[in-house]
């Protein structure tokens, strides 16, 4: 059977991502701000990094460059085995909803739609018909643990449960790129180390490549690859030999459910 990154890339070992020089200058007026200097970086399909760094560094700026939410200025950037450099606006829109799944701090879950219907939303876009669209974001809930979650309202969800709802949102079209911007950013360590054991079993039972940010020590430790930003550059990149497994300090999520979160976590 071939694993998922052998479908995209066509071949084994080959970069999910590549980055060759990467910049990104904002305009405001005559003011120029580099967020993103010339970077250089090449992930491996199948890897789980970490993108670390003081805030103001340029990491939300380089995830939007390869998450094809944004153009470069200069560089180039490429994405399985597709030059991502010089597409026009619509073209790096369907790139994204076909190759990739956001994640962000604050979940971004539609405040007065269910959970089923968050996760169904990208199928839409797919031009599913709606049985098919609930049927698959079902599964999806189920797979994450939210079975007993699915007709409540991000309200009626604690934070952690909520970032599980907003994961299979960015799941449901089987993207081959899971990015996550400081998804524990808003959670308390405990939940935090849950949704790290969910993203590390995702990566490994999947081959997912996940690029997760984060100022987090600890929440780095538990992936593969730790690179970090300061001023717009890339100014280290380690690989972590001793992957700490975050299922061995969370706990299930059956034992964590309370109703209509009510306990802080
Ligand atoms: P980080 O995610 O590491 O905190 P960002 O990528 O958000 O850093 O920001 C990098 C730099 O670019 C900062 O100086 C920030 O103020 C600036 N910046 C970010 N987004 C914009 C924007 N849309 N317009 C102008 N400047 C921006
Ligand atoms: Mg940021």
């Amino acid at each position: 059977m071939m694993s998922r990154q052998d479908a995209v890339t066509g071949r084994k070992g080959s970069n999910m991502i590549e980055a060759r020089d990467l910049w990104k200058i904002y305009r405001i007026g005559e003011i120029e701000i580099p967020a993103v200097r010339g970077v250089s970086l090449s992930i491996p399909a199948g890897q789980f990094v970490t993108i670390m760094g003081p805030s103001g560094s340029g990491k939300s700026t380089f995830m939007h460059l390869i998450g094809c939410l944004d153009r470069c200025d200069r560089g180039q950037y490429f994405l399985g085995d597709s030059e991502i450099t010089g597409l026009s606006r619509n073209a790096r829109a369907q790139v994204r909803n076909r190759k990739i799944g956001f994640v962000f701090q604050n979940f971004n879950l539609l405040a007065r739609t269910t959970a089923i219907d968050n996760v169904a939303l990208p199928l839409a876009y797919q031009g599913l018909g709606r049985r098919d669209r609930r049927r698959r974001a079902v599964e999806m809930l189920e797979r994450l643990g939210l079975g007993d979650r699915m007709l409540h309202h991000p309200n009626q969800l604690s934070g952690g449960q909520q970032q599980r709802v907003a994961i299979a949102r960015a799941l449901i079209t089987e993207p081959f790129l899971l990015l996550a911007d400081e998804p524990t950013g808003n959670l308390d360590s405990r939940t935090g180390v849950e949704i790290m054991a969910l993203l590390q079993k995702l990566n490994r039972e999947t081959g997912l490549t996940i690029v997760l940010v984060t100022h987090e020590a600890n929440i780095a430790a538990f992936t593969e690859r730790a690179v970090t930003f300061q001023d717009g550059r890339v100014t280290s990149d380690i690989l972590n030999e001793n992957v700490r497994e975050a299922s061995a300090s969370a706990k299930p999520f059956d034992q964590s459910y309370d109703p209509f979160g009510t306990r802080s976590h």
